[in-house]
């Protein structure tokens, strides 16, 4: 069965999408499009050797290789135009190598107008690589699963608006949903952390001014949007 987090990945993937699965692992997602005939093509893409036998070997086992292509290399350099692909989707890593995927493969991007990502972390970088590339985020969610909490990224290549820096960091679509459960979690947790390094830097004694009234002005927009005072 497939994580709840990856399921709500393949819950964006439109019907008859030919996707490439970037960092795949095991290639649980585009194998479970396949089997879900929810896609019309699908390459799994993987830069490590070990990641990309064991997607070989899931997509033999699963019986979808008529549908699920298994390659092995950086990023997009997996994807060609005979490829046709339309959407693209990211995976359970950190936001700086999402955007810089991304980046790196720009001239991949001419017909793919689908992204879905999920950022483990530096969810702001990524929309803030989307705003500047013309990626318009049509939808978000967080979730929590095995104690953690995930967010999802969907956008669309259409001109995007300015995102404000709040927008950026909480995501323009999650602040619509406000209150929220797991919204609340992450932040408050976020908080506590911010002021944990304050303490932790006013009692060592390195007082770094600048990285100091960064982190208050953060704790500033968390205790905004969570609409509380302390
Ligand atoms: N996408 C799956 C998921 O969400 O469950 C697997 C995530 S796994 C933690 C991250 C994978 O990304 C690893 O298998 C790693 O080898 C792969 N990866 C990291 N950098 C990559 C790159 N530049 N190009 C392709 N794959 C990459």
């Amino acid at each position: 069965k497939l994580s709840d987090r990856l399921q709500t990945v393949a819950s964006f993937v439109k019907p008859n999408s030919r996707i490439a699965d970037i960092g795949s692992d095991h290639a649980y997602l585009p194998v479970f499009l396949a089997r879900n005939e929810q896609i019309q093509f699908a390459i799994a893409g993987e830069v490590a050797k070990g990641p990309h036998e064991n997607a070989t070997h899931e997509i033999l086992q699963q019986d979808v290789k008529n549908l699920v292509s298994s390659r092995l290399g950086n990023g997009l350099d997996v994807v060609t135009a005979e490829d046709q692909i339309n959407t693209i989707s990211i995976a359970g890593m950190g936001g700086t190598l999402i955007s810089q995927i991304l980046e790196r493969g720009k001239n991949k991007l001419q017909g793919v107008s689908n992204l879905i990502l999920q950022p483990n972390v530096g969810e702001n970088g990524v929309r803030k690589w989307l705003m500047q590339n013309n990626y318009r985020i049509t939808a978000e969610r967080i979730l929590k699963e095995d104690h953690h909490i995930y967010e999802i990224i969907v956008a669309e290549n259409k001109p995007a608006p300015t995102y404000s820096e709040k927008e950026l960091l909480f995501g323009p679509k999650l602040l619509q949903i406000l209150p929220n459960a797991i919204f609340q979690e992450k932040w408050l947790a976020e908080l506590q952390r911010i002021k944990n390094a304050i303490a932790q830097m006013k009692q060592a004694q390195v007082i770094p001014k600048k990285r100091i009234s960064k982190l208050k002005h953060k704790a500033d927009l968390i205790k905004e949007v969570l609409d509380f005072e302390d």
